[in-house]
């Protein structure tokens, strides 16, 4: 409920004039107008990747502790996030933007996306769910923003990287911004990712099976088989996601939001009902005109 370095004021910061008296390094003064940005971070520590993850309260520490000018909103790992300072203090994240920007820190590199998808799935899904109260609270737009946008006064969110490119790489060039931003737009129940473990895997999983099924043989690698029809999202269902939204013309983010199930679930519908006529493609698209209907459908499928 606190905030940490509220909490924790930064002994170094303590002691030095003119931020003294607060403590630590953010300025308790509401931002001149409400956020319209959000600055995407990776702290650059090293997370524990077996056990239980301590990276967020390492870089916490880090911040309460430092002799640089340093402060962030929030903090995430794969099992935890740390409210740092309020939305209405200035956190001194970046050289620019400090001033009028929300920021948040993921524990990771920037240079490792890619390498560990299923722990990365755990630190896109903790850092999407701060971003998506953000976003509701403030209004500010789900997309990323390059720095002349920023400067533009554009609302979304942009990279350290953007704001800072001679000496900042974070959150790193493969960063998943399309699978990021996605889980932030989406309300958390109409999504499934990596890790992911309940019934609506189960559903999923059997949706991509009766659609690789329905498939011509030499169609079958755009959707295929998501592995084990167990509830498990694992690296093959996420897999199966990734062939089929990119075969159909979705955004590939592996993150089978609302569009993708809804999507997918028209599709299987429409090879049952009209087998021959009809290219996927074309069939895609009147679903995607269509999804809402399709959500009530696998409402249906899920009473089954
Ligand atoms: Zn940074």
């Amino acid at each position: 409920m606190g905030f940490y370095l509220v909490e924790n004021p930064n002994p170094t910061a303590r002691v030095t004039a003119p931020y003294a008296r607060w403590g630590y390094w953010g300025i308790p003064q509401a931002l001149r107008q409400p956020p319209k940005v959000i600055t995407v971070h990776t702290a650059e520590n090293t997370p524990d990747l077996t056990g239980t993850d301590g990276g967020a309260e390492a870089v916490a520490r880090f911040f309460a502790t430092t002799p640089r000018r340093a402060s962030v909103h929030k903090v995430v790992d794969s099992d935890s996030v740390i409210d740092l300072l309020p939305d209405t203090h200035r956190a001194i994240h970046s050289r620019f933007a400090w001033e009028d920007s929300l920021s948040f820190e993921i524990s990771y590199r920037a240079a490792w996306w890619g390498r560990n998808p299923g722990y990365e799935a755990r630190l896109l899904k903790n850092a999407a769910g701060i971003c998506r109260d953000w976003v509701a609270e403030h209004g500010i737009a789900v997309r990323r923003i390059d720095l002349a946008a920023y400067h533009r006064g554009e609302s979304g969110f942009i990279a350290h990287a953007d704001l800072d490119p001679t000496r900042r790489t974070d959150p790193g060039p493969t960063f998943p911004w399309a699978t990021f931003l996605t889980m932030t737009r989406e309300k958390e129940a109409d999504m499934l990712s990596r890790g992911d473990t309940n019934q609506d895997v189960f559903v999923l999983q059997n949706l991509l099976t009766q659609y690789h099924d329905l498939l011509a043989e030499a169609d079958s690698d755009k959707a295929p088989i998501p592995g084990a029809l167990d509830g498990i999202f694992g690296p093959r269902t996420e897999t199966s996601v990734v062939a089929f939204q990119r075969y159909i013309g979705l955004e590939a983010t592996g993150v089978a939001n609302s569009m993708t199930v809804g999507v997918l679930t028209a599709q299987v519908a429409s090879h049952l009902e009209q087998p021959v006529d009809d290219s996927a493609r074309s069939a895609a698209e009147r679903a995607t005109n269509d999804a809402q209907a399709a959500h009530q459908r696998l409402d249906r499928l899920h009473n089954v």
